[in-house]
């Protein structure tokens, strides 16, 4: 007998037929003995929609109003949920992030958990109930509703996890593992049966949603037992390792492929070449919350310098009007924004001990003919920025070029 908590996500709770096919998956686990916590995002679609009903009214509405609305997503799939069980003949009682008292910092639409209130868990958990717990949702210190970003029940599952020192955390989505790469682009893409909490961190950074970044960071942390699963199909799923021993062996040199199309290239050309300037430039970006990722700066012939930065894709209108001001005040000639950009990283722990695989990748993606228009690596990954109308062709080429397609079967 162990304490379990899984999460199912927006498409394992879409309609009423599938909340009951969740349900019945945790009474199965429950008549093995399990004690079992649940954590339910909203149906799919759901915060999608409600997103949309917000902007009809404001571009950008307030972000604790935000919080109210969108965290009723998740009320209502608790609800359903708990309601299956009872149908079904097992105790459940349904809790909002605020019941459970999870506690949140204020940074509402992004707020990172601070500390959970066990008591309400355990109690009912000693009196044989499943604990059914809204994802994605928290509460802050004065008692207002937060959320935890896109994707954010994934974290949910994973503190709770964390805090009721739970045998596993089990991630159940609509693909029955983490692929080499997303399964929805290159359907060659196989299924890990493990993966090295490093590289799901880097996956999940680059882009890969199938995990939410801070659900890994905080799995690392805490030492949490983390699986993906597929709540459409049995199967082991893939596990992601923390075990350094098993990490470093057989390792092959990439083990999957990230992309993200959520980026934007901003390129300030013609900037007299003085020290100072890229700070000048990139302070205020940075005061005004806005994230950079990839940089590059080229030298010019005549004393001037280009710099070219990557921005979320939703940034970019308003990074180029701040720095217009910005290039007038430095004497750089222009500033321009290509949201028509994407981003390919190729990840893996091999890498460490390999040398070539840089060009390998530069390789296959010049005799596609694609450009790279800029580069970043660290230990463990190499990123490049492309133009987003080659992007499937490139993860589909890097997927072949590092010898990670499936074997077809006839
Ligand atoms: P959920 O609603 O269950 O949280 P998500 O849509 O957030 O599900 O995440 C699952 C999706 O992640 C899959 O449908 C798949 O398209 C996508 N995905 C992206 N990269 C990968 C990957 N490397 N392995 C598996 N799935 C991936
Ligand atoms: N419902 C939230 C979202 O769509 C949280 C989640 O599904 O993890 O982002
Ligand atoms: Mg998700």
């Amino acid at each position: 007998m162990s304490l379990l908590v899984q999460k199912y996500g927006g498409t394992s709770v879409g309609t009423v037929e599938r909340i009951g096919a969740v349900a019945d998956k945790v009474a199965g686990f429950r008549e093995q003995g399990h004690d079992m916590v649940v954590v339910v995002s909203a149906m799919s679609g759901e915060t999608n929609r409600l997103i949309a009903l917000a902007n009809d009214i404001q571009e950008r509405p307030d972000p604790r109003e935000m919080d109210v609305l969108v965290s009723t997503g998740e009320q209502v799939t608790i609800a359903l949920l708990c309601m299956a069980l009872k149908k079904r003949g097992w105790d459940a009682r349904s809790y909002t992030g605020g019941q459970v008292r999870i506690l949140t910092d204020d940074s509402h639409t992004k707020a990172r958990i601070q500390e959970i209130d066990e008591a309400n868990m355990r109690a009912d958990l000693d009196a044989g109930r499943v604990v059914v717990v809204a994802g994605f949702q928290g509460v802050d210190a004065k008692g207002n509703i937060t959320t935890l970003g896109r994707g954010g029940s994934d974290t949910t599952g994973v503190a709770l996890a964390a805090a009721l020192k739970a045998d596993e955390c089990q991630i159940y989505t609509d693909v029955d593992g983490v692929y080499t790469t997303d399964p929805r682009v290159v359907d060659r893409a196989r299924r890990l049966e493990k993966i090295t909490f490093e590289e799901m961190l880097e996956m999940a950074s680059l882009g890969s949603k199938v995990l939410q970044i801070r659900a890994v960071e905080f799995a690392g942390k805490y030492n949490v037992p983390l699986r993906v699963l597929s709540s459409f199909k049995e199967g082991p799923g893939t596990l992601i390792t923390l075990d350094e021993e098993e990490n470093t062996m057989e390792q092959p040199v990439v083990s999957g492929i990230a992309f993200n199309r959520d980026e934007a290239k901003i390129t300030l050309a013609g900037i007299p070449d003085t020290p100072g300037i890229a700070s000048k430039i990139l302070a205020p970006v940075g005061e005004a919350n806005v994230e950079v990722d990839v940089i590059v700066q080229n030298v010019g012939a005549d004393n001037t310098t280009d710099l070219t930065f990557t921005v979320n894709r939703g940034d970019m209108n308003k990074t180029v009007e701040l720095l217009s001001a910005v290039a007038k005040e430095i004497g750089a000639r222009e500033v321009s924004g290509d949201d028509a950009i994407a981003k390919v990283s190729i990840v893996g722990v091999g890498m460490r001990s390999h040398a070539g695989v840089a060009s390998t990748m530069f390789k296959a993606l010049a005799e596609e003919g694609i450009n790279i228009q800029m580069i970043t690596t660290s230990e463990i990954k190499i990123s490049v920025i492309i133009s987003e109308k080659y992007l499937e062709l490139a993860v589909r080429t890097l997927h072949s070029a590092f010898g990670l397609d499936a074997e077809v079967t006839a």
